[in-house]
């Protein structure tokens, strides 16, 4: 039996000291963990301006998850109930299939100086091509520390709309989500690309369309290993086909998506707008915005595949100044950004698949409304035991809602004085 069985059922306590038994964690890791302890005041304050606190989100554990035939722990920070579940839920289910396979394609980032006011177009793409090496001699010349970790610039490639000529760079930022690093190569080769263009630089900016950083999630059910076999399974590839074609849907299917994804990208410490912002632009890659994930059958199996671009970090921004942040990576045993950025695509395609499975079967509101009743039961007052007694009594009755909640509460507090 696994040492996580019954893991939701524990207290915290016990799931630290399964935590602490099982994972190799620093005793700093484990310190953060028993005392609860959070981003320092002064760091928080040396962090972003006018800072007056700091603000907490609950961290959450899944404690197996099957990526690359490797079991991992994933901390996860969301403040929306059922969302741990769910991933939960779909991580055992996709496990005894044999768990997610993910492959980094690439992991390179992108910069663009955009020229405008260019006497002659043509010609200034012609110099720029000419002189490509000395752009990338300047683009590395300008953040050098990156070449001696093996990174570094790699390409240029030009594009132009309307009167814009774009100049893209390309490079290998490493370990590093990479923002601060291109933005320095590209602000190195500006005046350059001014001079052979005879042009004007409006701006030069890293892109969050990480198309150079892709990352592909890949899983296969068996029909026997779903709740609901074959038809459910069918059902989840017709959703599935939903989220390509209409809109509306398709948001919403990417929300649920990113529920697993933002969970694992804010544990890490990461810039989840970032993460958010590239996503959602290759959600529209084609002129439509469509959801990230396929879901399809194959034989006997529901087959399911989410690529997204990833430019995700293990060094750099706030990474690691946070003490929660080091403790994640500890739980995730350190892997490297292509590793994490794996990571984080299985959580998205758990989630889809949990998302999917309950909207097709049950609907969506039985089991989410189940784990919100205890948010409606804070919500409302409770205090202690209480919050379970009252989200019991929420689960059983007809409507959960805060009314519903509030009177539930008063009744108890009534029973209390009987
Ligand atoms: P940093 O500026 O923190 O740069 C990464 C740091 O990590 C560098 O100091 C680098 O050292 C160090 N490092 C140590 N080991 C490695 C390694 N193996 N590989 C790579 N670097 C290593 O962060 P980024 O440039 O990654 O930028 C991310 C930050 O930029 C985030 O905070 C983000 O929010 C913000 N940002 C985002 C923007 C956007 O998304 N559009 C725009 C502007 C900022 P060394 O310098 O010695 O190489």
């Amino acid at each position: 039996m696994s040492l996580y069985s019954g893991f939701h059922k524990k207290t915290r306590q016990e799931r630290i000291h399964i935590l602490t038994t099982t994972k190799t964690l620093t005793p700093d890791s484990i310190e953060t963990l028993t005392i609860d302890r959070n981003l320092p005041e002064d760091i928080a304050g040396q962090i972003a301006e006018n800072h007056i606190g700091t603000f907490a989100l609950p961290m959450s554990v899944v404690p197996e998850i099957v990526v690359n035939g490797r079991t991992y722990t994933l901390p996860l920070v969301t403040e929306e109930p059922s969302v741990v579940a769910a991933l939960n839920y779909a991580s055992q289910i996709i496990g005894k299939s044999g768990g997610f396979t993910t492959n980094s394609h690439e992991r390179l980032m992108i910069g663009q100086v955009a020229l405008y006011d260019l006497p002659d177009l043509e010609k200034a793409k012609v110099a720029i091509r000419q002189h490509q090496t000395e752009i990338l001699d300047l683009a590395n010349a300008s953040h050098p520390s990156i070449l001696k970790r093996g990174g570094g610039a790699r390409a240029i490639r030009l594009d132009t709309k309307e009167d814009f000529l774009i100049v893209y760079l390309l490079a290998d930022v490493k370990e590093a989500m990479g923002a601060n690093m291109i933005n320095n190569m590209l602000e190195g080769i500006k005046p350059y690309l001014v001079e052979l263009s005879n042009g004007q630089a409006l701006m030069a900016i890293l892109s969050n369309y990480a198309t150079e950083s892709l990352v592909t999630a890949t899983c296969r059910i068996a029909f026997d290993q779903i709740p609901g076999g074959q038809e459910t399974a069918r059902k989840m590839a017709l959703a599935s086909r939903l989220a390509q074609i209409d809109p509306y849907r398709a948001a919403t299917h990417n929300k649920g998506i990113f529920n697993g994804i933002d969970a694992l990208v804010l544990a890490t410490g990461n810039d989840w707008r970032a993460i958010e912002a590239g996503c959602h632009a290759y959600a529209c890659q084609d002129g439509q915005y469509r959801g990230l994930s396929n879901w399809t059958i194959e034989d006997t199996e529901l087959v399911g595949n989410l690529t997204v671009p990833m430019p995700i970090a293990t060094v750099g921004g706030s990474i690691g100044l946070n003490p929660k942040v080091k403790l994640a990576f500890d739980l995730l045993q350190h892997p490297d950004a292509k590793t994490l950025a794996g990571l984080i695509a299985a959580v998205g395609l758990a989630q889809n698949f949990a998302a999917l499975r309950a909207l097709v079967t049950t609907g969506i509101q039985a089991g989410h409304m189940k784990l919100q009743a205890k948010s409606l039961a804070l919500l409302a007052g409770a205090k202690g035991t209480e919050v379970e007694a009252i989200a019991q009594k929420l689960r059983d009755s007809q409507h959960t809602n805060l009314e519903q909640a509030k009177t539930l509460l008063e009744e108890l507090r009534a029973s209390y004085s009987d």
